[in-house]
């Protein structure tokens, strides 16, 4: 469990940006970015005053789970219809009560920031109802996640040893005649039964169907000879871990030995060139200089990685357009990867932290089982 420390160092980090954008408010929409400022992910909408209140709104439905689980400030309840015997409920829609939230935090006329992730409809009532206001975006909580603190760390490292445990077992299961769905619901299954969730749906897809970088996992059986892309995370405590290894169904050709080994080299090369302000768009260069090499460049055909946290995806980006630069807290998977049509994949995928001396590698797991 996070610390009490933890929720007002956010909040208070989280004042400083609005104090740098010159806001007197903050609207925050993302699940994700609620669940990192109050511990809740409960709520609808988290407004933040530049006072410090913190007033999480939440539906009816969930407003019991967000008392239970906020780490900071209060919970104002919302409900579209009046349910019978309920007090203390605002009833109205949610751009309403945020309203009634609002002007009761700050005047009229203050600046009240909007973080990104709104549907437009939402926006539109939300413009309406904070007539009044000045309404701008605002990119306060997203930046704030970017770089983890050592208990977040902690928290994805479990998140990362459980999925390897699964990913063993995983492999263990594969031989000719198995289902790509038997092999994912025994990793999922193992990944439950040790309390996570899974950070997302499990990919095993072999044979031609792992040249497909998001295959799913079908009722195809496995064949001798077939790659066999396993691609799965946890979720511990609402932190992800993301790792990939790919296996092949009996003894490996020379060409699929050729592939491993090229995806590797470009992976190692990649981790090797991670540091503090470098930027992330050349640990993804370095690894497609790999791949060009080896004439396997166009094959290559996503980016090298992505932040991991309370998401599976998040900041920052390797990727050739990415503006990122490394900093040390950031952690991010690094997974090159090869689909070539008819004959198959091959990612191999790790999670690393950026340290003062470069990555951590947070996976302990072999790179070619
Ligand atoms: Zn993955
Ligand atoms: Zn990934």
């Amino acid at each position: 469990m996070l610390s009490e420390a933890t929720f007002k160092g956010r909040l208070s980090r989280a004042l400083g940006e609005m104090e740098r954008l010159g806001l007197d408010c903050l609207l925050v929409f993302s699940r994700s970015n609620q669940l990192y400022l109050t511990g809740s992910g409960a709520g609808a909408c988290t407004v933040v005053a530049k006072g410090g209140e913190v007033v999480q709104i939440a539906y009816l439905l969930e407003a019991e789970r967000a008392r239970l689980e906020t780490r900071l400030g209060e919970v104002f309840v919302v409900s579209g219809y009046e349910v019978e015997g309920q007090e203390g409920v605002f009833v109205g829609e949610l751009h309403e009560a945020v309203r009634r939230v609002v002007e009761g935090l700050v005047e009229r006329g203050a600046k009240v920031g909007l973080e990104a992730a709104v549907p437009h409809a939402t926006y539109s009532k939300l413009a309406e109802a904070l007539k009044g206001y000045s309404l701008v975006s605002a990119d306060v909580v997203s930046k704030l996640r970017r770089v983890k603190a050592p208990e977040e760390v902690e928290l994805i490292e479990e998140a990362v040893r459980v999925a390897e445990e699964a990913l063993r077992r995983g492999l263990e299961l594969i031989e000719e005649g198995v289902r790509e769905c038997e092999v994912a619901a025994e990793v999922e299954r193992e990944m439950r039964r040790r309390g996570c969730g899974v950070a997302f749906e499990t990919i095993v897809a072999s044979g031609p169907r792992s040249a497909l970088p998001h295959g799913y996992s079908s009722l195809r059986e496995l064949e001798r000879g077939d790659l066999v892309v396993l691609d799965l995370g946890a979720r511990w405590r609402h932190y992800c871990s993301d790792i990939t290894r790919t296996a092949v169904v009996g003894q490996p050709s020379r060409e699929q030995r050729e592939l491993l080994e090229s995806v590797l080299e470009a992976q190692r090369s990649a981790i090797d060139a991670i540091e503090p302000g470098v930027k992330a768009s050349e640990v993804d260069a370095v690894a497609r200089r790999v791949l060009r090499r080896r004439g396997l460049a166009r094959h290559f055909i996503h980016s090298l990685g992505h932040g991991v946290g309370l998401l599976v995806h998040e900041a920052p980006t390797l990727s050739p357009k990415s503006k990122d630069v490394l900093e040390p807290g950031m952690v991010f998977t690094v997974e090159p990867g090869v689909y070539i049509k008819g004959l198959g994949g091959v990612r191999i995928e790790d999670m690393v932290l950026a340290t003062e001396r470069g990555a951590k590698l947070l996976t302990a797991l072999e790179p070619i089982p």
